[in-house]
């Protein structure tokens, strides 16, 4: 097979850390999405190396080296410029059952490339020779733009069915077309793919989201295979909800606002999409992608928050939005609505807010923010334990007292002083005293 030369411009430690391992006799290529990216002129993420050699070669080779996943072959080497390549020895796969795969080490750089899952990502690159080692043609699929699978691709689906999910995102991310068989197989296991471990398909999903700039695309290939509606079936029915006229529906529209939202955060971008949804539908589907409870918390705050005050209300109304949204959430969800407005006008939809309103509004929020007024419970001037030196008994009611201090300071802060909420709490909890 010829191995055509390419310039791709590796970093100094790469081409180190293969010229080591090839002067020790290891054969060594870089592999994976680097060389993907820079065949197709975009900047290169992570460089990935796979040799020859074993994980105890490299690690006899190398002074630094970190066992990063010793049990995959894969060893971290720690290069002179301060960064972390990962070195994999060469791998073949001797069993697998959709979920996960048992592999064994090879000789050859052709069974590493055959185990990986389409053949733009199949592409080898040798850092001292420059030469290409592409014995599935990806570089052709990236000239033509097409995603196609390694081989028989029913067969590769059933190795590992995420690989399904995984050509959403690459196809969407690099606007590449799914080759018709990919596809056809691609179509038909939807339902499989409820058997993967609930952290894998979350993290291909926020893999989209925190990286495509146009999620929309890798978006539209989980609804139209059939995957959204296996994996996520509240956003499901919000796409195949009926809309009332003509004009883009709630999903579309969702997914519009994802685009114009930036990468590198992905959990803003995943409460542009559950904002049609409401609270209980977006709480059992966050719940499941096994988020943090914090995550959970704050997504769902940032999905459920009432449009901001007029831009001309009173403070007060502001603080109670601040309040009920919280000081840690409220910016993004100013910004997500702001975005919901913008990208309404842009589509020509009359309902919801003016964005220039919405600007307005966020300034007056940001001013009002700014005056540093009590929003929490925890800003009180009082505490649990004041309200039990106030003779009081700890339990439920101790809360209740506390938020009815915190509304009655909400309309005016300077009543936050300790003496004037006990005389409050005096007046709450004594009969008689009003
Ligand atoms: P990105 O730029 O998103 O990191 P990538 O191509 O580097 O893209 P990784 O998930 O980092 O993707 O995987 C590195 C390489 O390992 C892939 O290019 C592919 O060759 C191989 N690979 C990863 N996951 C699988 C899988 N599930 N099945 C087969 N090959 C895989
Ligand atoms: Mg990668």
């Amino acid at each position: 097979m010829s191995q055509p030369r390419v310039h791709l411009t590796a970093p100094p430690a790469v081409v180190w850390v293969a010229r080591t391992l090839e002067d020790h006799g290891f054969e060594t290529w870089a592999v994976g999405g680097a060389v993907r990216d820079g065949l197709a002129g975009r900047p290169s993420g992570d460089w990935d190396l796979t040799t020859r050699a074993r994980p105890k070669d490299i690690r006899r080779v190398f002074r630094r080296t970190v066992p990063v996943g010793i049990e995959h072959g894969t060893v971290g080497v720690l290069a002179r410029d301060g960064t972390m390549y990962e070195v994999t020895t060469f791998r073949r796969d001797v069993e697998t059952d959709g979920r996960h795969a048992v592999v064994s080490f090879a000789d050859r750089i052709d069974d590493d490339l055959a185990r990986r899952d389409f053949t733009v990502n199949a592409i080898a690159w040798h850092p001292l020779t420059e030469r290409l080692h592409d014995p599935f043609d990806g570089r052709g699929d990236l000239e033509r733009g097409v995603l196609r699978t390694v081989g028989e691709p029913e067969e590769r689906f059933r190795e590992d069915y995420l690989r399904v999910l995984r050509a959403f995102r690459f196809a969407g991310r690099f606007g590449l077309d799914i080759d018709e068989a990919t596809w056809a197989a691609i179509s038909g296991v939807s339902d499989r793919l409820r058997g993967l471990s609930a952290e894998r398909i979350r993290d291909e999903l926020l893999k989209v989201l925190d990286t495509d700039p146009v999620p929309s695309r890798a978006l539209g290939l989980y609804a139209e295979s059939g995957a959204l509606g296996a994996l996520y079936p509240e956003l499901d029915d919000v796409r195949c909800a009926e809309t009332a006229g003509p004009g883009p529906s709630a999903w579309e529209i969702a997914c519009a606002v994802v685009d114009t939202l930036p990468v590198g955060n992905a959990l803003l971008r995943l409460g542009a999409l559950l904002r049609p949804l409401g609270a209980e539908p977006s709480a059992q589907l966050l719940f499941r992608m096994r988020l943090s409870n914090a995550q959970v918390d704050r997504t769902l705050r940032l999905v459920t928050a009432p449009p901001l005050p007029d831009p001309g209300a009173p403070d007060a109304e502001f603080r109670r939005w601040l309040s009920g949204v919280g000081r840690d959430v409220w910016p993004a969800s100013a910004r997500l609505e702001l975005a919901f407005a913008r990208t309404r006008r842009a589509l020509g939809v009359d309902a919801g807010s003016d964005p220039d309103a919405v600007v307005g509004a966020w300034r007056t929020a940001r001013r009002v923010r700014d005056a540093g007024p009590p929003l929490a419970v925890g800003d009180l001037a009082l505490d649990g334990r004041d309200l039990i030196s106030l003779g009081l008994r700890p339990g439920p009611r101790f809360g209740e007292i506390l938020d009815e201090l915190l509304d009655w300071v909400l309309d005016d802060p300077s009543r936050n002083q300790t003496e004037l909420l006990v005389e409050r709490v005096l007046a709450m909890e004594t009969p008689g005293r009003a």
